[in-house]
């Protein structure tokens, strides 16, 4: 049982558990040296931009200094007003810093290395001032970035050094210039957005004169004991990119220009190969950092899909990396360098990077947190006292969904005695079925880490017991999270069935085509097309073994290729996505170029009743990947139907005006969902004579636009006030 959730997780041990021991052994950077190869990466959160959110961001950043992890990033500062991502974004100037001392004090008192990230968005801004080494717009831009005059050149070298300094002043132990995923010296530096015909444009060597000498104007101005890391793109992803030969030409030019470490970028924003989400094999990457690493002197950081720490492991005590960088995984737990140290590995809140909470909050321009840790970035306003003992309560949760697990741990975590009874013989709800998606594997992570933190929790756990308010008399509390069922529409037909009719089509639920108590059809109609038609969708035309298991086919389904073999590290001519007005993503002409390749041969129909574009309502970091997958796998939209009735002739519906009728095998119901809640009705007519208080909460409290991320929170808000 922990003191406080936000910082109840046991100090380093003197020694470290042999299993981590390369992962968690000190580095010399020149500098200093950090405790251990952990590197929390740059990730902004939204706390970046206001400067009276210094405490919340000091709050955020000390928890995972506390947590363990060797030296952090911070979110990418500006050097200048027009670098910054949005129009109030974050700078770097004397007004935002000055009360940084804040965060860096809390870094350092937990024996921490804190670098300040430079980032200039150049034509990426999404502002008016958006400047690059070129006039012109971005996929993913609604402005168009002016081109950066030799005196603006000038003057931005000059202000990167003054913001180097000012990072100094506010105590930070030196910088990282941002250099890879398409920002401004990433445009420079490839031909695809440096055009110029002047000294800083034409051939490869002048188009890295600019990040040369920013790297050697901010190691001038950090002074000798600031460390310098530059993040350098390894492959850019995008047509018109650098070539391996030019990536390492720029590494040379930087390590003599006084840079201590590299650190791996993998892709532009605007590349059309995905590059963190779940799908992507862990890993993925590390070869090309293992590569850099063999042709530089200084030490170098792998990323992306990094997120397993007995991967990480294996990178470091291979050779592969010098030090790991982990952004989201932190988020998700910034305690678990210190769990590894502890031996309690198991006890790692694993991310899933589903982008859910983080990323995709962050591109709507909302504060980040995390799907599985919502107290990420709201540590100040979400905390988790000790109960006391005297006030220590009985409570149930039923449902061991994302909601009533997280319930059941925050609750036993303060100090209170919790059961949780859950109907099925497996925890999960919901994400239990995620995790059979392809590509979404590493929802299991999740699955694993609950059942781990529960027996730690002490949580007492009762599977395959549907609860009822008899058994449930004495309970201080009861926490309904019974969760969903599948919303089944009101039409003729529409009615789930346990085995295929004599003719017609079979109507199942998504449930049950998910546990798989039934075998589909090769012709299936699928009703809805929110998150989880998709996903089904996905399910049912995905290539075996899951591209996600294995990194050689993930590459060739992508179209990656070694950056050395073509610039770029994109196989093939692609013509780049046109410019989208209000700066959504466009994947249309890059999915038109993407091979097909070895499918199940299915027809699958994929229908929904809006005009909207299919799985408009999907993250816009994972959306665009999905689509993507379902052009590719040939997956049929039909898109503002009116459904009819479903018979021995197939699934009738209205398209455009036209009536008509799809002979499918199978009809899969994705339709939404119902809440579950029964329970909560019996309990609070219950005659007992000790009443519980009852609490409901995730998909039994709001069915609409199911959401774990929600659900989570609830159940942490609630366990929070028990
Ligand atoms: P959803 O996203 O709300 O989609 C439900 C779909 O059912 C809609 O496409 C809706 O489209 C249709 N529908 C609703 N009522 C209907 C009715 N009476 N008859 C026929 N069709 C009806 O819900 P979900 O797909 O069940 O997903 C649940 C939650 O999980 C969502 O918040 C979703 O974003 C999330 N999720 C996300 C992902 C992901 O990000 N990849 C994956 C899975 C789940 P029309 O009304 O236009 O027909
Ligand atoms: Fe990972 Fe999802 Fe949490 Fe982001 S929201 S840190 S991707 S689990």
């Amino acid at each position: 049982m922990t003191t406080s959730l936000g910082t109840g997780v046991a100090q380093h041990p003197a020694t470290a558990p042999s299993r981590y021991a390369s992962l968690l052994s000190p580095l010399d950077l020149g500098r200093f040296t950090v405790s251990n190869r952990l590197v929390m990466g740059s990730m902004h959160v939204g706390l970046e931009d206001h400067p009276g959110d210094v405490g919340r961001l000091a709050a955020y950043l000390g928890e995972r200094a506390r947590g363990g992890v060797g030296l952090i990033v911070t979110g990418g500062y500006s050097p200048n007003r027009s670098g910054r991502l949005t129009p109030h974004g974050a700078q770097a100037g004397e007004h935002q810093l000055a009360k940084h001392d804040r965060i860096t004090r809390e870094v350092h008192e937990a024996d921490g290395r804190i670098l300040l990230q430079l980032l200039h968005a150049g034509r990426y801004a999404f502002h008016p001032l958006a400047a690059s080494a070129s006039a012109g717009r971005s996929p993913i831009s609604p402005f168009r970035s002016r081109r950066l005059t030799r005196a603006g050149i000038r003057r931005t070298i000059g202000q990167y050094a003054a913001a180097a300094a000012r990072s100094r002043e506010a105590g930070y132990d030196g910088v990282e210039i941002m250099g890879s995923e398409g920002y401004l010296l990433n445009q420079f530096l490839a031909p695809r957005t440096n055009r110029r015909r002047d000294r800083y444009g034409r051939t490869a060597a002048a188009r890295r004169e600019v990040p040369l000498a920013i790297a050697a104007a901010v190691r001038e101005a950090l002074g000798e004991d600031g460390l310098l890391s530059y993040r350098i793109s390894l492959t850019d992803l995008v047509e018109g990119g650098q070539d391996w030969e030019e990536t390492l030409a720029l590494a040379r030019g930087l390590t003599a220009a006084g840079v201590d470490v590299l650190s791996s970028g993998i892709g532009w924003h605007e590349s059309r190969v995905p590059t963190i989400v779940t799908s992507v094999p862990r890993g993925a990457f590390v070869p090309l950092t293992a590569r850099l690493r063999e042709e530089v002197q200084v030490p170098v950081v792998a990323s992306n899909r990094v997120h397993d720490p007995d991967l990480a492991e294996r990178v470091i005590a291979d050779g592969e990396a010098d030090l790991v960088s982990m952004a989201r995984p932190l988020l998700a737990d910034p305690h678990l360098p210190n769990k590894l140290a502890a031996g309690r590995a198991g006890q790692v809140v694993s991310c899933i990077s589903c982008n859910q909470s983080c990323l995709d909050k962050i591109f709507a321009g909302k504060r980040a947190s995390c799907l599985v840790n919502p107290r990420a970035a709201h540590e100040t306003e979400l905390v988790l006292t000790p109960v006391r003992p005297r006030r220590v309560r009985d409570v149930a949760v039923v449902g061991a969904g994302p909601a009533g697990l997280e319930a059941a741990l925050a609750a036993a975590e303060r100090g209170h005695r919790v059961t949780l009874l859950e109907a099925r013989e497996e925890i999960g709800g919901q994400l239990r079925l995620a995790a059979r998606i392809p590509g979404k594997e590493d929802y299991g992570l999740a699955l694993r880490s609950w059942r781990m933190r529960l027996a730690e929790a002490g949580v007492r756990v009762h599977l395959g017991v549907r609860a009822t308010p008899a058994e449930l008399v004495g309970m201080n509390d009861v926490i309904v999270a019974t969760g969903v069922a599948p919303r089944l529409p009101e039409l003729p037909g529409f009615t789930p069935q346990a085995a295929p009719p004599a003719t017609g089509p079979q109507v199942v639920t998504y449930m049950d085509l998910l546990e798989e108590q039934v075998v589909p059809g090769e012709r299936v109609a699928i009703i809805g097309a929110g998150g989880i038609g998709v996903d089904v969708a996905e399910f049912l035309s995905a290539a075996i073994p899951s591209p996600t298991l294995e990194v050689e086919t993930w590459r060739e389904h992508w179209g990656v290729v070694d950056p050395a073999e073509r610039r770029g590290g994109l196989r093939g001519h692609r013509r780049p996505a046109a410019p989208a007005p209000d700066g959504a993503e466009e994947e249309r002409d890059a999915v038109a170029t993407l091979p097909r390749d070895g499918r199940r041969a299915r027809e699958i129909h994929l229908l929904q009743r809006k005009d909207t574009k299919i799985g408009a309502g999907l993250g816009r970091t994972t959306g665009w990947v999905h689509r993507a997958e379902l052009r590719r796998a040939g997956v049929i939209e039909h898109r503002g139907v009116t459904y009819e009735r479903i018979d021995a002739e197939g699934l009738h519906f209205t398209e455009d005006g036209e009536a008509r009728v799809l002979e499918v095998d199978t009809v899969v119901l994705c339709a939404g969902q119902v809440s579950v809640a029964e329970l909560a009705d019996e309990l609070r007519e219950h005659p007992t004579g000790r009443a519980p208080r009852v609490h409901v909460i995730g998909g039994a409290d709001v069915a609409a636009e199911l959401d774990a991320e929600r659900a989570i929170r609830q159940a942490v808000e609630v366990a929070a006030d028990l």
